[in-house]
């Protein structure tokens, strides 16, 4: 990062501080290539929805999924969404892509319950989108041209979102009130102050894949897990933890009560066919009921 290089140019002196200004050049260029390449991108078709499945952990079958963006770059390559998000919200252009996302993500809804799976479908909502005064709207809309029931909806929000409290009120219970769950994501990173969890009508809380990939290596963010998962339970919300990779970090939550999870122990985010295929091979071998897994419901 930049202080690391201003570190080490300073360090080394001049030549250094040559190669220092070169770096934050090419970040520059490269940021300018982004923001030029990204408003064609959405005309183009460049992005595509992959999909993680989120399981209950004691059986490993699939209650839902996460639709993720992807962006690749006929010339640039895949561009990650921690790289061009921040991009498109600094830009506005965050609103008609997350219009977009969360049209494809119930179209593929729709298409899935059609073939026989029924999978509630959790999209990302970036705090522009969410402040905007027609989002209740555009969901509505969404719903209603894919003859969907708000109940196959998640609405995933961080933290940040929340900065003006009052107002993410009265949209959290707009949502609530049309039948569309809410779940906090990456919960914990956030400055947001505990009392908020009490006033929001929220349905999910998401561990973020920080604290779980901590879990065997610092005893406090053990505790901490520990402490989110027994406050999650009393204040009635679904937890659902985030990058769980291994069998031990499974067993870990197990025993602590959280019932949901995701992450690569699992399934990686896939490309729709393969995740039709996941799905259809856990429904085959009697893993999944035709009709949904009650316990997500
Ligand atoms: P997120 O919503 O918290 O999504 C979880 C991220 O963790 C995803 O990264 C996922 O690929 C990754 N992940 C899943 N399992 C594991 C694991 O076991 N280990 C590790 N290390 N990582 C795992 P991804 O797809 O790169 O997305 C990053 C972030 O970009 C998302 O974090 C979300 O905040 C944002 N994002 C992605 N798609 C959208 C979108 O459609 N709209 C908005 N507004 N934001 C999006
Ligand atoms: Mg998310
Ligand atoms: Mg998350
Ligand atoms: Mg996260």
């Amino acid at each position: 990062n930049a202080d690391t290089a201003m570190y080490m140019a300073k360090r080394r002196g001049k030549n250094n501080f040559q190669f220092f200004i070169h770096e934050n050049e090419n970040r520059l260029v490269r940021r300018n290539t982004l923001e030029r390449e990204f408003k064609k991108a959405l005309n183009k078709r460049e992005f595509i929805l992959n999909y993680q499945p989120k399981v209950e952990l004691k059986t490993g079958v699939i209650i839902g999924v996460e639709a993720l963006l992807r962006w690749d770059h006929p010339e640039l390559g895949p561009v990650p969404p921690l790289e061009f998000i921040p991009i498109a919200e600094e830009t506005g252009m965050i609103v008609p892509l997350g219009n977009w996302v969360l049209k494809e993500a119930l179209r593929q809804t729709k298409a899935w319950q059609k073939a026989g799976i029924e999978m509630k479908m959790a999209v990302n909502v970036s705090a522009l989108q969410f402040e905007n005064h027609s989002f209740i709207d555009f969901v509505k809309e969404m719903l209603s041209n894919n003859k969907l029931s708000p109940k196959y909806l998640i609405l995933e929000i961080t933290e940040s979102v929340m900065q003006d409290i009052k107002h993410s009120a009265i949209i959290i219970e707009k949502l609530n009130h049309i039948g569309v769950q809410v779940a906090i994501d990456d919960f914990g990173t956030g400055y947001s102050s505990l009392s908020v969890l009490n006033k929001l009508p929220i349905d999910f809380l998401k561990i973020d894949k920080s604290f779980v990939s901590e879990i065997f290596n610092n005893s406090n963010t053990s505790s901490i897990v520990k402490t989110m998962i027994e406050m999650g339970k009393n204040l009635n919300f679904g937890l659902i933890a985030e990058g769980i990779e291994n069998e031990r970090q499974a067993e870990f939550l197990i025993q602590n009560g959280c019932h949901f999870g995701q992450g690569y122990f699992y399934s990686p985010p896939l490309p729709a066919e393969e995740m039709e295929e996941l799905i259809k091979s856990q429904l085959s071998c009697g893993k999944i009921e035709k009709k949904g897994s009650a316990a997500f419901n």
